[in-house]
């Protein structure tokens, strides 16, 4: 998957413990993506849950939600394919995330798991 353009970035360092580093570096490559991306994804999923956040757009196109993610002036894809139905992030490649966490609050995520179209984890 092409990860959208991240425009301006700023680079600095961070020190960690190292059981916390090696976490990071195991969901990292569960996931599939740099540890880097990873500490984006968690601090994106704290600035929506903080109001640092908000999706601006959305837009449901067959098995997808595409959302307007503010703080990475990007567009997001959130999938839900047959059988489970679960919403997956292809930006975090998770499902559970703060794409997710935003997208379950809008009235019409809601509505589609309320009728079992689509499932949060
Ligand atoms: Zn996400």
């Amino acid at each position: 998957m092409v990860r959208p353009s991240k425009g301006r970035t700023r680079r600095w360092s961070v020190r960690l413990r190292a059981e916390i580093d090696e976490l990071l570096e195991r969901v990292a490559e569960e996931r599939g993506i740099s540890k880097n991306d990873l500490l984006e994804a968690i601090i994106l999923e704290w600035a929506y849950q903080n109001g640092y956040n908000k999706i601006l757009h959305f837009n449901f196109r067959n098995n997808t939600i595409t959302v307007w993610d503010s703080l990475l002036n990007a567009t997001v894809d959130l999938v839900y394919e047959e059988p489970e139905k679960i919403l997956y992030c292809t930006y975090c490649r998770s499902t559970k995330c703060g794409h997710i966490w935003a997208a379950s609050r809008l009235p019409e995520v809601r509505e589609k798991v309320r009728r079992g179209e689509l499932f949060i984890e």
